[in-house]
């Protein structure tokens, strides 16, 4: 049996980032708190927690006084930064320079916005910590646009600044500026003024993996795609692999393997999404390997 990694696969620098910042912290001895699971992956989770690092709730942080948090890579609003500010917290800060940039220019946005009584559109998650951060630097102004259905919440005879969710799907974010677009322009003529800015948000590490993976996926027979199932950057790569391979499998732990699905295949390839520790794709494809030689396939 032919099993490969795709290239790609593995942390993306930001979460690479935080993760060594963590390491780096917990190296100092003193007790480290993280602001929600440092990554959208248990086993990594659990490996930190070994190392001493300390998974908080909001909840418990607003409790915690004189003490060491670590925000993670997603990012904070600007309320956490002002509690830490009040009970004397230190804060360790690993948000991702990108999710910095781009809370930095929902930022600026806001102001022109405010100025020429425009709106803020931010394409998310609803409840994921990076766009609780990115609504937070929108000073709670921003609309959150899930699905297509959310963007009735625009007023369509007014500008809008539209921003994504970092890990978000290119042709999904493509299609929802696209019909904000139309749905503005039906109503230019009565209202000029309501032009769009489409602010291309999407991390690169995102986008610029979609093409090279789905060429990796259908250059395979069967697909193992490794992921937390909290990760929507997972379940946005695993959608990917679908979509280019029926026989493509999600899975978070090497016992989630079925060895049915190698039956009559020649290849198999493994890959992941940015939360997935490269170690634990090395591993996964060594379990593999082991599962075929057992079972002759
Ligand atoms: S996906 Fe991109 S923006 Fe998000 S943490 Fe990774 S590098 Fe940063």
């Amino acid at each position: 049996m032919k099993i490969d990694i795709e290239p790609g696969s593995g942390f993306c620098f930001g979460v690479e980032n935080a993760v060594n910042i963590a390491e780096e912290s917990l190296s100092e001895g003193e007790k480290v708190y993280c602001l929600g699971e440092i990554v959208h992956n248990d086993i990594e989770v659990n490996r930190l927690k070994d190392l001493g690092l300390v998974t908080i709730s909001y909840e418990e942080f607003t409790g915690l006084k004189d003490c060491k948090v670590l925000v993670r890579a997603h990012g904070e609003p600007p309320t956490t930064y002002e509690t830490a500010r009040k009970n004397n917290i230190t804060i360790i800060d690993a948000t991702c320079p990108i999710v910095h940039s781009l809370q930095d220019k929902i930022k600026r946005a806001l102001a022109l916005a405010r100025l020429e009584n425009g709106q803020i559109a931010i394409f998310g998650k609803e409840g994921h910590a990076e766009v609780i951060g990115l609504l937070g630097a929108a000073n709670g102004l921003g609309i959150l646009i899930t699905r297509v259905e959310d963007l009735d919440k625009i007023d369509f005879t007014k500008p809008v600044w539209l921003f994504s969710q970092t890990t978000k799907s290119t042709a999904e974010y493509n299609h929802i500026s696209e019909v904000i677009e139309q749905r503005l322009r039906a109503n230019r003529s009565k209202w000029p003024g309501n032009h769009l800015k489409v602010h291309n948000t999407i991390c690169r590490q995102v986008s610029g993996r979609e093409p090279k993976l789905k060429v990796f996926v259908r250059t395979h027979d069967v697909i193992i795609f490794v992921s937390g199932r909290k990760s929507s950057n997972g379940k946005m790569l695993y959608d990917v692999c679908l979509a280019e391979n029926r026989r493509s499998y999600f899975i978070s732990s090497a016992d989630e393997i079925n060895p049915l699905w190698f039956s009559g295949a020649e290849s198999i390839g493994v890959c992941g999404a940015t939360s997935t520790p490269r170690w634990l794709i090395r591993q996964i494809a060594e379990e593999i390997n082991m599962i075929c030689q057992k079972h002759g396939i």
